[in-house]
């Protein structure tokens, strides 16, 4: 579809740390998918009495299809997890559902960032609309002077939504392994193995942010090409 080799060349990085990364997640979310809780607990579980402990009687766990398809929805302000982590009493299913329930805590506790993220899902769904809008028309391949222009556009408002999603995203991963440890969810032992999951978790928005990045770099990379 996209026969720049430029633009290959430079995003090749951010494509290699998002194949990396997806290793590293499905390694760890396997390994961790066959080891038990001591505590037998299910991730909805988990997440139902992190959510409780915290006051959030009224946001409800449900479950939802997909693998890995868990999220805080905050307009429903409802948790959503994949079946295999609402049901699982594995430490990864356990480590899944307290990263979400850490998203509904930095909900109730207003958390900044969390705030300017929810801020910018419709601006950065309105940006990939268009995106794709454009690539459909096969501006691409033209790369006029106002296509370069909506493009930096497009992946400046691509690249602050990574940024701000990257610290929410680790913010809910400590906020999660606090609560687990404090209620007593998961034992000494089972600690790594939650840090492994999420950490790989994480590493995919790192891969997004760089991507989001490159793709910036490229795009005023040519605008300034097109100047000379
Ligand atoms: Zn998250």
């Amino acid at each position: 579809m996209i026969f720049d080799p430029l633009y290959l060349v430079i995003i090749l990085p951010g494509v290699l740390i998002g194949i990396w990364a997806q290793i590293k997640l499905s390694s760890a979310y396997g390994k961790y998918s066959q080891v038990p809780v001591e505590s037998g607990m299910t991730g909805a579980a988990a997440a139902r009495e992190i959510l409780d402990q915290a006051g959030l009687t009224n946001v409800p766990v449900e479950e939802i299809p997909g693998r890995l398809s868990d999220h805080y929805d905050p307009t429903k302000r409802a948790l959503f997890l994949s079946s295999d982590n609402f049901r699982g009493r594995p430490v990864a299913a356990v480590g899944v559902a307290a990263h979400e329930s850490g998203h509904a805590l930095q909900h109730q506790a207003a958390y900044g960032l969390f705030n300017v993220r929810m801020a910018l899902v419709p601006v950065t769904q309105f940006a990939s609309m268009a995106w794709m809008g454009l690539l459909l028309a096969g501006a691409f391949f033209h790369m006029f002077a106002q296509f370069l222009t909506i493009a930096i556009v497009i992946f400046t408002v691509m690249t602050i939504f990574q940024l701000v999603t990257l610290p929410v995203e680790y913010d809910a991963s400590r906020r999660a392994k606090e609560q687990l440890f404090r209620l007593g969810l998961v034992h000494e032992q089972e600690r790594a193995g939650v840090s492994k999951v999420l950490d790989a978790a994480a590493l995919t928005y790192v891969a997004a942010l760089v991507t989001s990045v490159l793709e910036l770099v490229y795009f005023i990379m040519r605008a300034q090409g097109s100047r000379r």
